[in-house]
């Protein structure tokens, strides 16, 4: 599926670029966008990434049309097998067939076209309709995507996942004393006092939970509830880099991406259990079909669930990047994070990143790229803001000098 993010757009036009600087940090948080000092603990299996559902293992409750998730697991594995046992047995009679009795077939549905094309036409209508009528707009990108279901569905979902990761991490949680833990409010609550102009973010209500961890994660859950393991720290250098963390993954909630991606998910499910009859009934035997089914069911991650994550996280960067502009945080430090991080998974005893078309994620480099086009524009919007001016001295200059004595090591040992 072709998914065509729109160019970043910086919202200085209609933004109240409230963060005239110096930046005043609010740690006594107004009720609505109060960063909740919960200890509540917390876990996660992605490094900066939000707790996104795969289309195999998260259970929601859907909206109108859609079928409420848990049902669906069970509806669309029953499904797959009847339309796969539904297409053999259709391509089984069909070759049991006479000659004279395939083309008695073919005659009867001739005669029948009009009938045939109604049925077909009525079901492509009610697709189109499905579509149209779950489409929404994105905030701040305004992109045009599917979702099915609200946000209270959407809330019931996530509150169960969220019991659930509680229970995993419960005797972790830090306490609000905790340093890390005041950095972090004090980072967040200047991106959400500084962002007014996106409803959601003040209207939302967030929840800052740190564990103590050496796992390398930060992620958020739809509902507001940010994590932090404090093993990430490591990677975070400065708090511009923090703030850009931290923004990536509430600009995923902004985005409402996790409604987005298990709707998504929910309608290539439907498209697959109809191509899924369609293929047991064309392909002649049973062999060629499972490896077939195989390699469709590859093709369909490769081409479709990965390239649309992907997108997913390119999209939350850019956002990231406006939110941290508008807090008058060094917009460029988000580079020289990603960078940071290529350079580190490269050092030895490191696994090193998977192949960017493997994976969920864009890696490293192109995302430090891409934010290096968007950083003018970012900077622009800081000046907007009247934030105090960035230093002169390029901290992407440290980086890139890191990296060619990085080269300039290996290039002797390979010669
Ligand atoms: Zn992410």
């Amino acid at each position: 599926m072709a998914f065509l993010l729109h160019r970043l757009r910086l919202p200085c036009l209609r933004a109240t670029c409230s963060s005239a600087h110096p930046v005043k940090v609010s740690l006594r948080p107004s009720p609505q966008t109060a960063i909740n000092r919960s200890v509540l603990p917390a876990v996660g299996h992605i490094t900066l990434r939000t707790t996104q559902p795969s289309c195999r293992d998260f259970h929601t409750s859907p909206r109108r049309s859609a079928l409420p998730p848990v049902a669906w697991v069970v509806i669309r594995a029953v499904a797959q097998i009847g339309s796969i046992i539904g297409g053999r047995t259709l391509r089984k009679r069909w070759q049991n067939l006479s000659d004279h009795e395939k083309k008695g077939v073919k005659t009867h549905l001739w005669k029948n076209k009009w009938f045939v094309g109604t049925v077909g036409s009525a079901f492509v209508l009610a697709v189109i309709i499905d579509l149209a009528t779950h489409f929404q707009e994105t905030p701040i990108t305004h992109r045009k995507r599917y979702i099915a279901f609200t946000e209270e569905q959407l809330k019931q979902i996530v509150d169960f996942e969220f019991k659930m990761i509680m229970e995993d991490v419960k005797d972790n949680v830090v306490p609000a004393t905790n340093a890390v833990y005041g950095l972090l409010v004090k980072v967040a609550q200047r991106i959400v006092d500084n962002n007014q102009d996106i409803d959601l973010l003040q209207r939302q209500k967030w929840t800052l939970i740190v564990v103590d961890s050496p796992e390398e994660n930060a992620f958020v859950l739809p509902t507001g509830q940010i994590f932090v393991y404090t093993g990430i720290m490591k990677s975070v250098k400065t708090e511009s880099q923090l703030a850009f963390m931290l923004s990536h993954e509430l600009a995923h909630v902004i985005l409402n991406h996790t409604a987005e991606k298990i709707s998504t998910c929910q309608l290539i499910d439907k498209m697959i259990i109809l191509l899924l009859a369609m293929l047991w009934f064309f392909i002649p035997t049973d062999g060629i079909a499972v490896i077939t089914q195989a390699f469709f069911k590859k093709v369909v991650d490769l081409m479709l669930h990965l390239p649309y994550s992907r997108a997913l996280e390119t999209e939350a960067d850019e956002v990231g990047l406006q939110l941290v502009a508008k807090a008058c945080y060094d917009v460029r430090q988000s580079s020289v994070f990603w960078n940071v991080m290529a350079l580190q998974s490269e050092l030895p005893g490191q696994e090193g990143q998977i192949p960017e078309w493997l994976s969920t994620h864009p890696n490293h480099e192109n995302r430090a790229s891409r934010l290096d086009e968007l950083i003018p524009e970012a900077i622009e919007l800081r000046n907007k803001c009247k934030c105090l001016r960035l230093p002169d001295k390029d901290p992407r200059d440290e980086v890139a000098m890191l990296r060619q004595m990085a080269k300039a090591a290996v290039q002797p040992s390979a010669s």
